[in-house]
């Protein structure tokens, strides 16, 4: 009998082109093609565009160049996820379908002030892991004839997943399988950290949160290789996913690079763009020393 063909692992560096890449996403991009090699697995390029008003072509073709000049080779065609809003739009109406979904009304700054408030009571206000005030509980019990008047009368609104009432409609374990440099092994999720999570803007129109889920699905993405700056959003990906059904892929968070001021590169931080030091003369070779590979 011939065995199954396996499946090959598929890896994917997922950059966001509004701005110029630095040693941080060089770590990321090398880490992720270092075990795509190494288990002689796939690797994807996704560029996540979905903020219009912040990525540019001219981000785009700098961190081709920049790759390229790393060594990495990745499969064409890119993802780019400003073409495919109608697949996240999809995921999210399925969710509004459930009653899981909900248009929010109050501004970050008004929900900002609110805790602000609470907390200089000595009341305590939920913060999600970054530290945000959760979304208050006020819109969740507005009549259905309230949101569509507001709605209809152009009022600016986001959709925000119900927390309490998403986790309460799965019995799914939530969990993921994590080989990186924090915490490993099976790792229980956590998604009532975070609260009412934003799904759909109408700025930026989807969410991280929400077209991350989809593409990695989309892309039969397998290993999910990033910073340990998003180890805690896994937690909301591991629920959509189950809510969506979407199959988990595995996780490896890794080590973040820090400043001189022990704080997370930016983008803005000039001195670590990869531009920048390929122009200082330095070579891919020296890259992979810096970031300590
Ligand atoms: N686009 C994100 C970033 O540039 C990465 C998202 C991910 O890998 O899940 O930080």
């Amino acid at each position: 009998m011939i065995p199954p063909a396996r499946q090959k692992p598929v890896f994917r560096f997922a950059p966001s082109p509004n701005g110029r890449l630095h040693l941080g996403h060089a770590l990321s991009a090398l880490i992720n093609a270092d075990m795509a090699k190494a288990m002689e697995g796939r690797l994807l390029l996704r560029m996540e565009d979905i903020d219009i008003g912040r990525c540019t072509p001219e981000f785009e073709t700098a961190i081709y160049n920049d790759l390229v000049w790393l060594g990495l080779a990745w499969e064409e065609p890119v993802r780019r996820q400003s073409e495919h809003l109608d697949e996240y739009l999809a995921a999210l109406d399925e969710l509004v379908a459930r009653g899981l979904a909900y248009p929010a009304f109050m501004t970050r700054g008004e929900v900002r002030a609110r805790a602000i408030r609470f907390e200089e009571k000595g009341k305590p206000w939920p913060r999600d892991p970054d530290g945000a005030p959760h979304y208050p509980e006020d819109d969740l019990f507005l009549p259905g004839s309230v949101r569509k008047e507001r709605i209809a009368a152009g009022e600016r609104h986001v959709w925000r997943l119900d927390m309490k009432k998403a986790i309460a409609s799965t019995t799914a374990a939530l969990t993921w399988t994590e080989t990186g440099d924090g915490e490993t092994g099976e790792i229980s999720a956590d998604p009532a950290a975070w609260g009412d999570v934003v799904l759909w803007r109408s700025d930026a129109p989807s969410s991280y949160h929400l077209s991350v889920t989809v593409d990695d699905a989309a892309q039969g993405v397998t290993h999910v290789v990033r910073g340990l700056d998003l180890f805690h959003a896994t937690s909301v990906h591991r629920l959509l996913q189950t809510l969506l059904g979407l199959s988990a892929p595995r996780y490896h968070h890794h080590r973040l690079i820090l400043g001189d001021d022990g704080r997370k590169l930016s983008k803005s931080q000039g001195d670590t763009a990869l531009a920048e030091l390929r122009k200082a003369g330095r070579t891919s070779e020296e890259i992979r020393r810096l970031v300590g590979l």
